[in-house]
């Protein structure tokens, strides 16, 4: 058997090769396979990430002995010696996912300089200074992301020095300036780790690929694949880079651009440059660099390649891209080449355009977005008016657009606080860094003082779909004191504040919202999609309020219409809990009938949203004490309302209490001993069916539904009710009156002997709330106090209830489309559990031959694509 190879040369890899070479790896062959630019390395795998993990985090001989051969290899090829005294090679080490996960990972920069190849490296460059600020920047950087010692140990010696000197920038800084930093930098060092800092370039380099290896498991990187659903096992790999400067001096820089707008998809460069810097200083925000046209000005010849260069990129990668390059000496040369991150506006936009111009088809686009990025633009917006007349009190870059309205909070710990007790926060910081993404996922927005476009906020925040005001140089931010002033006023912990990521304003106190809208380029490519899809959409809508939302984003009917949302309401909750304190059928009836007018106008209502798309209503379902009060002040209330005395009463009340109410008395159980109930509800459908039908002489197609179903005779039984009462009305009011009357599969028992359920049903609904929840056995309820942790210990990938278990309820499920179909060819299958809006769950739902899917109002868009991926993803 050969050896494995477990590192590849830039020159021999390409782009398909990510999930092996990591996305930055795989680009960066590509890069060099077309011939740019690129300063030659190679790339450590995925594999080996791996196989380190499997060795118990230790590199194994034989991938030393590669990573030696490489860097042999590379002295070759580059004509200069790892650790040389006369012109030494430098590296960079940088980790690479299979997907991109920015600022997750660490950097390290100038890798192979020591106390003699400083020397070496001043000797070869003719210049001192960049030397020793290289090696400064190499401690530093080594410390942090290497020996773990924190960065702030750091900055203050920088600053220091600067003080002393009376330096105003770190470029002001002299080579004597830098020795001593570097001297005090290793004293820090040796004072941390007892060590010396590591001298030997190539102990340096194996080091740097075990930290890279080990951030594949720090808290961050958790925390962003969880969000982001990447999955653990695929590793990162190491891309090990020769370096090359963006600091030597006037004519040498560092950028970072994307070929059209990132934020709005406008197709124009987008970027920013800083001259005479390295690397991470334009991601770190630490000084505001310049936008890229500006280099037009600066460096013509160069800005004229870089533009051409990023142009055949985008033309080779039929995508967006975001480049990052350095200038050395007036060459260019490229570090990074990758498919931009994007807001779902840019997507949108982006996409939309290419295709216009040729580059993609409609299916490629349909497929470059990523449905649930559109809760983006499914949120609101801020009321025009409403900002028209208030002053802002500062302006910062539109980081990352939608509106935010909420109190400050001035670090993640406080903004994840506040957000669990149900208080919508926002991140006020100088800058942000990666410790502070779970702060970031809590907030509403983010506010920085510091930083660009393309800063650490930036980024993350469009990644995460987050309004994000960066750069707000105008706001003095004190964390500790949690304040930031502005203009002579002070906003402390707990304000209110508005941000505008679309403009970058920022306002005092609390701001009104404005519903989103679905036109322009966003709803052309939603009428691609449904052009593609084959599964329809529904929506589970209460109210006409929410049937009419669901509708404007496209809903085709509405699936689950809970009823028993209707019941409470201030002014007929008396009438509900008379009902149910009835003492007898008489007693009953007279409450229900006062009901029966409420109930009837809330179906006209329903109906009318709709107009001729189907309407599934669901027959009262929850246990009848969530109705009742449950405190003796309130049953005080209701005994003198109802004229029932208040002993009787709360006789009643704790006689209805259950053991386990979600396996207890609900759903058709509560047909079966009250019939009248479901009478009236059945009578005031039918009844709002046919007044609408006259009044707006349209089809009118009701669907009643029937809940809790185990067992074919409770279906048959309530079947022969509502037929009865249907009919009765149909025919008192000699209407004609098509309705259909079906039932939900969330039962385990009901999936079983579908084929027996279906000669009483003309459409099954899976309802995969209480489904997952009787097959797992997890009480809807409690759940969430254990399932925290079967994540945390991989048990389960994703929450049960948010995406549906395909091995377990998924099986059931199909078992039920199948004995379904056997008894009723025609019989018409749909979803109305949560995972109807869960992209991967509407796949399955695809495959298993649903007919629609049904999802709350604002998911109408999302199950739309979804359902358009699946069907091109499973022609
Ligand atoms: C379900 O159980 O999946 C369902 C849609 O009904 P509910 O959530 O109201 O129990
Ligand atoms: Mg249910």
């Amino acid at each position: 058997m050969g050896m494995k190879k477990y590192i590849y040369a830039f020159h021999e890899g390409n782009k398909e090769m990510k999930s092996l070479l990591g996305g930055k790896g795989a680009n960066l062959a590509e890069m060099t396979k077309i011939g740019l630019p690129v300063p030659p390395g190679f790339t450590v795998t995925t594999e080996a990430c791996n196989k380190y993990y499997e060795d118990d985090k230790k590199i194994s001989q034989e991938i030393i002995d590669e990573v030696f051969n490489n860097l042999h290899e590379l002295e070759e090829k580059i004509q200069k010696k790892f650790g040389d005294i006369e012109n030494p090679l430098l590296v960079s080490v940088r980790s690479g996912a299979v997907i991109s996960m920015p600022g997750m990972m660490d950097t390290i920069l100038n890798l192979g300089l020591n106390d003699e190849s400083v020397v070496g490296l001043a000797k070869a460059t003719g210049n001192e200074r960049f030397a020793y600020d290289s090696y400064r920047r190499f401690i530093q950087m080594f410390s942090d992301v290497v020996l773990n010692i924190q960065k702030y140990k750091f900055d203050h010696i920088l600053e220091k020095e600067k003080e002393l000197s009376k330096a105003q920038l770190d470029t002001d800084l002299t080579v004597e300036n830098l020795k001593n930093i570097i001297k005090e930098y290793k004293t820090i060092v040796k004072k941390e780790t007892r060590k010396e800092f590591p001298q030997g370039p190539k102990d340096q380099l194996l080091m740097a690929i075990e930290a890279v290896f080990d951030s594949w498991n720090n808290a961050r990187a958790i925390v962003y694949r969880e969000i982001n659903d990447i999955p653990s096992h695929y590793g990162t790999a190491v891309n090990v880079q020769s370096m090359v400067f963006g600091n030597m001096g006037d004519t040498s820089g560092t950028g970072v651009a994307f070929t059209r707008n990132p934020a709005t998809g406008e197709k124009k460069m987008f970027g920013e440059f800083l001259m005479n810097a390295q690397g991470e200083d334009v991601v770190a925000g630490i000084r505001t660099p310049q936008p890229i046209r500006e280099l037009k000005n600066t460096m013509p010849k160069v800005y004229e390649q870089f533009v051409n260069v990023a142009n055949l990129l985008e033309t080779h990668y039929k995508d967006m891209q975001d480049i990052e390059f350095t200038i050395e000496k007036g060459r260019l040369y490229l570090l990074q080449t990758r498919n931009g991150k994007r807001t779902a506006a840019a997507a949108i936009n982006v996409a939309v355009d290419m295709v216009g111009e040729g580059i993609i088809d409609k299916e490629v686009a349909v497929m470059r977005i990523e449905p649930t990025q559109l809760d983006q633009l499914l949120h609101p917006t801020f009321e025009k008016e409403a900002m028209e007349k208030i002053e802002k009190i500062t302006q910062g870059l539109p980081a990352s657009p939608g509106a935010a309205t909420g109190k400050i909070y001035f670090n993640a710990n406080d903004v994840v606080k506040a957000a669990n007790e149900g208080e919508r926060a926002i991140l006020v910081r100088l800058e942000t860094s990666p410790e502070d993404i779970e702060g970031m996922v809590s907030a509403q927005g983010i506010l920085t003082a510091r930083g660009g476009m393309t800063s650490h906020a930036a980024v993350v925040a469009r990644g995460m779909g987050k309004c994000c005001v960066a750069g707000c140089g105008e706001i003095k931010v004190d964390e500790m004191n949690k304040v930031f002033k502005v203009d002579g006023k002070i906003f402390k912990e707990g304000d209110y504040i508005s941000l505008d990521g679309n403009t970058g304003n920022v306002y005092g106190g609390k701001l009104p919202t404005k519903e989103p809208e679905l036109s322009g380029n966003f709803a052309k490519l939603m009428s691609w999609a449904d052009e593609i899809r084959t599964l329809k959409i529904r929506t589970n809508a209460d109210t006409p309020r929410d049937a009419l939302t669901a509708v404007k984003f496209g809903a085709e009917g509405i699936g689950l219409c809970r009823t028993e949302h209707m019941f409470f309401e201030e002014e007929r909750i008396p009438a509900v809990r008379q009902m149910i304190v009835a003492q007898n059928v008489e007693e009953r009836m007279e409450a229900l009938n006062k009901l029966l007018p409420f109930q009837k106008n809330d179906f006209v209502g329903i109906f009318k949203a709709m107009g001729e798309k189907p309407v599934t209503v669901r027959l009262l379902d929850p246990p009848l004490h969530e109705f009742l009060p449950n405190n003796d002040d309130d049953i005080k209330i209701l005994s003198e309302q109802i004229k029932v005395s208040y002993s009787t009463l709360k006789e009643i009340v704790e006689d209805l209490k259950e053991f386990n109410p979600m396996l207890g008395h609900r759903g058709c159980r509560l047909a079966i001993t009250y019939p009248e109930i479901y009478e009236m509800q059945v009578r005031a459908i039918i009844m709002a069916a046919i007044e609408v039908k006259k009044e707006e002489n349209i089809h009118i197609q009701p669907e009643i539904m029937v809940p809790l179903i185990g067992h074919e005779k409770e279906l048959k039984i309530i079947k022969e009710l509502i037929v009865k009462t249907a009919d009765k009305v149909i025919e008192e009011s000699s209407a004609d009156l098509v309705y259909k009357i079906g039932t939900m599969i969330e039962v385990p028992r009901a999936a079983l002997t579908a084929d027996d359920i279906a000669k009483h049903a003309e459409f099954f609904s899976f309802g995969t709330n209480d489904l997952t929840q009787m097959t797992y056995a997890f009480s809807r309820d409690d759940a969430g106090r254990f399932i925290g942790e079967y994540r945390k210990k991989e048990i389960f990938e994703k929450d049960p209830f948010q995406r549906l278990d395909q091995n377990g309820v998924g099986k059931l499920m199909e078992i039920a489309v199948q004995l379904g179909r056997k008894t009723r060819t025609n019989i018409k299958l749909g979803i109305c559990g949560e995972h109807g809006g869960d992209p991967e769950s509407i796949d399955f739902c695809h495959r298993i031959g649903l007919e629609y899917v049904s999802c709350s109002p604002y998911r109408v868009p999302i199950a739309r694509l979804a359902a358009a991926h699946s069907a091109i993803k499973n022609k």
